[in-house]
């Protein structure tokens, strides 16, 4: 039996260990926000924004971004229904109502069409989760949001590394959300950061961070309204200057995994991976194999052909309408039934490519079973 292949992996080096152990022994007292700020002001400069807040998680600086934007009770903010629950569970929490729409055939992302059609009187923003890399249409988003007077949030989480025409996944709407959880391209373990370039919205959003403390008020303990506390520690975001010190070599990485799936699956009809369409380039954060309906493929013989093999592959997200604690939107018809036929692959930053022929063989050896009976 060949050894486990396994889904991710952090890319960790001696940079990460020696920033980690200089913050655990020095970084106290006066210097207890050192790498703080030196990851903020890093991240900004590699996003070409404003202004960064780093937070505990990408669902706190969802939380925080969305609480700024005073999405509360009654509200209404429309997603794609496939998706991970993080980015909807920040909204039930403000007491605000996710909307599922469904996504788009090419990038399987939020289709701008669907979300025009369920604006109401009472939608307070868009949310474009920019899924396993691949980017939503910002332009039609965006262009939407103005028409509307709603803004366009974007959960970049997924997207490090991928490019919109020239501006940076997550630089592009209202504020961006990051995850630095250890399944992601960039980690600090767990962790995230909240980016704007909108000073007011900054404002807001870091009073919000600080437990409600306005950064210009002077009296000690006290917060001038309710905030939140998701902070990252100074450990944390001294991982996280040395992993932004490699984040070309992290990027490059993911590149490349997904490049050598790409060359395997060559010539495969009916199998399509990530996209990388025209003005676009993608941070392949998850190479994702998807079978055409007419292959027959389904969730329980993809899952199982990889197990065999001991590879740790895993499935696309359920439609978060189909989960327990929602309402089913049956009528998304592609976020119900994409996830049956596609699954992720796995895709850490220094995979071999003995490892990515593996898992190629895999992808192969399911396609013929299928075309031939
Ligand atoms: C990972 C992820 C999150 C959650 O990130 P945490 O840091 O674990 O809170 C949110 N949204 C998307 C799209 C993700 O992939």
């Amino acid at each position: 039996m060949s050894e486990r292949i396994y889904y991710t992996k952090p890319s960790i080096t001696d940079l990460e260990v020696g920033y980690a152990t200089d913050a655990a022994r020095n970084g106290w007292g006066d210097k207890c926000y050192e790498y703080i700020t030196r990851f903020e002001n890093a991240f900004k400069e590699h996003l070409g924004v404003k202004y960064a807040i780093a937070t505990s998680s990408c669902t706190g600086a969802l939380h925080i971004g969305m609480a700024a934007l005073g999405i509360g009770p009654g509200d209404e903010v429309i997603m794609a229904d496939t998706n991970w629950i993080a980015s909807a569970a920040p909204i039930v929490h403000l007491g605000a109502t996710p909307v599922f729409v469904d996504i788009r055939p090419d990038t399987w992302c939020i289709d701008p069409e669907r979300v025009e059609a369920a604006i109401t009187p009472r939608t307070k923003a868009i949310l474009a989760v920019h899924l396993y890399g691949n980017l939503c249409e910002l332009d039609k988003l965006l262009e939407i949001g103005e028409t509307h007077g709603i803004p366009v949030i974007e959960d970049a989480a997924e997207a490090i590394g991928s490019v919109y025409f020239g501006k940076r996944a997550g630089s592009v709407g209202a504020f961006g959300a990051f995850s630095f959880h250890g399944t992601k391209t960039v980690t600090t373990g767990e962790g995230g950061m909240w980016v704007t370039n909108d000073p007011a919205l900054y404002e807001t959003a870091l009073t919000l961070s600080n437990h409600g403390r306005d950064p210009k008020q002077v009296r000690q303990f006290w917060p001038d309204l309710l905030g939140f506390k998701y902070k990252m520690s100074n450990i944390q975001a001294a991982i996280g200057c040395a992993q932004i010190e490699r984040i070309d070599e992290l990027i490059a990485g993911k590149r490349r995994v997904f490049e050598a799936y790409k060359q395997g699956c060559e010539g495969l009809e009916g199998v399509t991976l990530n996209p990388e369409p025209r003005g676009i380039r993608n941070g392949y954060w998850m190479p994702t194999a998807v079978f055409d309906r007419s292959i027959g493929i389904t969730r329980e013989a993809l899952q199982a052909a990889f197990r065999v093999d001991g590879i740790d592959a895993r499935v696309f997200f359920h439609p978060l309408s189909s989960l327990p604690m929602f309402t089913p939107c049956a009528g998304n018809t592609l976020a119900w039934d994409i996830s049956a036929r596609a699954i992720n692959l796995p895709s850490y930053h220094d995979l071999s490519s003995e490892d990515t022929q593996r898992v190629i063989g895999v992808i192969r050896r399911l396609h013929d079973e299928a075309i031939n009976g």
